[in-house]
């Protein structure tokens, strides 16, 4: 067997694989499903008693007999095919919601590295889509190819059983339309396939374009991304017509092909009758089988399509189930003391997005309990590279980080996470209300103590003149809020969440000035008593902060009280603070000028 080949056996194997806790019911599925296709197959052999011997006999006893038997028949089969229904759709909707938390619980322990690498909307499409097509090809697809096979098998057993020789004649055309299908997919695959693709470029530029539609529009770039778009649906129009005029020259041939079936059972039937080998009731019911020629062999065909449409999704969610678990706790991991004095210290640590290109080198620091240190530097330096191993959403490759003497690496997350409050350049707001977004991390919170937290963030006023104050709905991601207002909020939470570690990264960059004042009022609250590390470009909040560490080529580069550095001629702050005041000067000179 070829690698690929080889890969998407085992891709199925471990598919079918996912079946196992239902296989009670899945068994008892198929049982129903084997006896409702006995059912099925059965009445054709009555119209064949009723003709050869109640007919010849006039046996009316017989007849009515046999009559009741073919709605018996009938009840019984339509009752299993039920019930055959209802488990199978039960496993299938189980797999579903099983497979469904299986891979979100997976997500949730991945690190910010994984989902840096990956768009959202594919991981979306796979515990959706991908997961919907798993279970449609597992369960709906294998009862519908199991039952096939069972009704081609079945009516060629009876066909042989009624009359041998005919039986194998009427085979030959169906064992023909078998083998043009097989063709005529071979020939249509790629051209569905180049379709398929059209259209996920199609609707990957159409999101592009309507996420972007304000910069579309400021660019005035409406008419070549209208061309852009209209060339992909030419294209995609062009494959669908294509494919649909392949159908439609070969089908015909196909169709025609099976109708031979026909004209071999009514010509030879009667060829056999004349010669007393065959029966006219044997007839009947060869004509009750006829419907079998197309369908079945049809659907069983396509079962390579089947089997590479589920390999295909199947690779996709096994991909995201066998990611590994970068930051994970260690098997020997213990929680960190409650609550942590907040020493924090950085031996020798050196690390890179791409291990190849490290963004921090060698850097030692050490945070005392309590202390407030500002982290300064050029963009890119690393600043949030280094407040981000602070809360382990990635590992050093090399050295170590400790806080209060444990590495953190033999701490559990929950434990590390729930005594650092993060305060980000952007906050993510919940599509709820204030008070849910508010309450995130501590939903037990009383509403007084909500409110003191808000208070205490300058959130509470603009707060309580929204249209249904704490209960206002945010929005979206929080569109109908401020960046200003979604930072105030941000910092209520760190109030409630009354944590001894505070990292603190740009909390002020995306904010216009007065609202920046309100937000830095509340920050210098928020960090009185607990252990602070702030990369800002604000000035004033280095100033005030009792250490301030410059990052600059993956180094720390100068470190010190900042009334000490300012001193220092030469230095990189005391620059900072000089580049500062000039670019503040000249913004007043301007605002004078205006
Ligand atoms: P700024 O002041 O502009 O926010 P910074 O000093 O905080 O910069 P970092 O965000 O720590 O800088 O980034 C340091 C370097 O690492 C940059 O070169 C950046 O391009 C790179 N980088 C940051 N995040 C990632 C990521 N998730 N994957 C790969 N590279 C990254």
């Amino acid at each position: 067997m070829s690698k690929p080949a080889s890969h998407q056996a085992s891709t199925i194997r471990r598919l079918y694989g996912l079946l196992t806790p239902y296989r009670r019911t899945i068994a008892a599925g198929m049982g129903c499903l084997l006896l409702s296709i006995a059912a099925e197959l059965y009445p054709p052999l009555i119209w064949q008693q009723v003709v050869d011997v109640g007919l010849m006999r006039g046996d009316w006893g017989f007849i009515l007999w046999q009559l009741a038997l073919l709605l018996a028949v009938f009840a019984v089969g339509q009752a299993f095919s039920a019930i055959r229904g209802v488990l199978l759709e039960r496993a299938g909707q189980q797999l579903t919601l099983d497979l469904r938390l299986q891979l979100y619980h997976k997500l949730q322990r991945q690190s910010a590295a994984y989902f840096a690498n990956r768009r959202t909307g594919d991981l979306i499409a796979r515990l959706t889509a991908d997961v919907e097509a798993v279970q449609d090809v597992l369960v709906r697809g294998t009862d519908s190819v199991v039952a096939n096979a069972l009704r081609l098998l079945g009516v060629a057993a009876i066909f042989i059983y009624l009359q041998p020789a005919l039986g194998l004649l009427t085979l030959i055309p169906m064992v023909a339309v078998g083998l043009l299908l097989t063709r005529y997919n071979a020939n249509v695959r790629p051209v569905y396939r180049a379709a398929r693709e059209r259209l996920g470029e199609l609707s990957a530029r159409l999101a592009d374009n309507i996420a972007g539609v304000r910069v579309i529009q400021s660019f005035a770039q409406e008419r070549r991304e209208q061309i852009a778009i209209e060339q992909l649906g030419q294209q995609l129009y062009d494959e669908q017509v294509k494919a649909v005029a392949l159908r439609n020259r070969v089908f015909p041939v196909i169709r025609w092909v099976a109708s031979l079936g026909n004209v071999i059972m009514l010509g030879g039937g009667v060829f056999f009758i004349l010669r007393g080998q065959f029966t006219l009731g044997g007839l009947l019911a060869y004509r009750g089988y006829g419907r079998y020629f197309f369908g079945p062999v049809d659907d069983l065909v396509n079962i390579n399509d089947l089997v590479q449409r589920a390999a295909a999704a199947g690779r996709r969610l096994f991909e995201v189930l066998d990611a590994p678990e970068t930051i994970r706790d260690a098997p020997d991991a213990r929680p960190l003391p409650t609550p942590i004095r907040g020493d924090i210290r950085l031996e020798g640590v050196t690390f890179g997005y791409d291990p190849a290109r490290p963004v921090l080198r060698d850097v030692s620091l050490h945070i005392r309990p309590g202390e407030r240190v500002a982290i300064l530097g050029p963009s890119g330096a690393g600043k949030s590279t280094l407040l981000a191993l602070v809360a382990r959403l990635y590992d050093p490759d090399a050295g170590r980080v400790l806080l209060d003497g444990h590495d953190l690496r033999q701490v559990t997350l929950e434990s590390l996470r729930s005594q650092a409050a993060q305060v980000q350049q952007e906050t993510y707001l919940f599509n709820a209300s204030v008070l849910e977004n508010l309450r995130y991390g501590r939903p037990d919170a009383s509403l007084e103590e909500v409110q003191a937290a808000a208070r205490a963030a300058n959130a509470h006023g603009f707060i309580s003149e929204l249209p249904q104050g704490y209960d206002t709905l945010v929005g979206e991601r929080g569109v109908k809020l401020s960046g200003g207002q979604k930072q105030r909020i941000a910092v209520a939470r760190a109030f409630l969440a009354n944590t001894p570690l505070l990292l603190l990264d740009e909390p002020t960059s995306a904010v216009e000035p007065e609202s920046e004042a309100l937000i830095i009022e509340g920050l210098e609250r928020l960090m009185e008593c607990r252990t602070a590390l702030i990369v800002s470009h604000r000035l004033s909040l280095a100033r005030s902060a009792d250490r301030v560490v410059v990052v600059a080529g993956g180094r720390i580069v100068e470190e010190g009280p900042p009334e000490e550095l300012l001193a220092r001629p030469g230095g990189h702050f005391a620059a900072m603070v000089r580049a500062d005041s000039a670019f503040v000067t000249l913004e007043d000179q301007q605002r004078a000028a205006a």
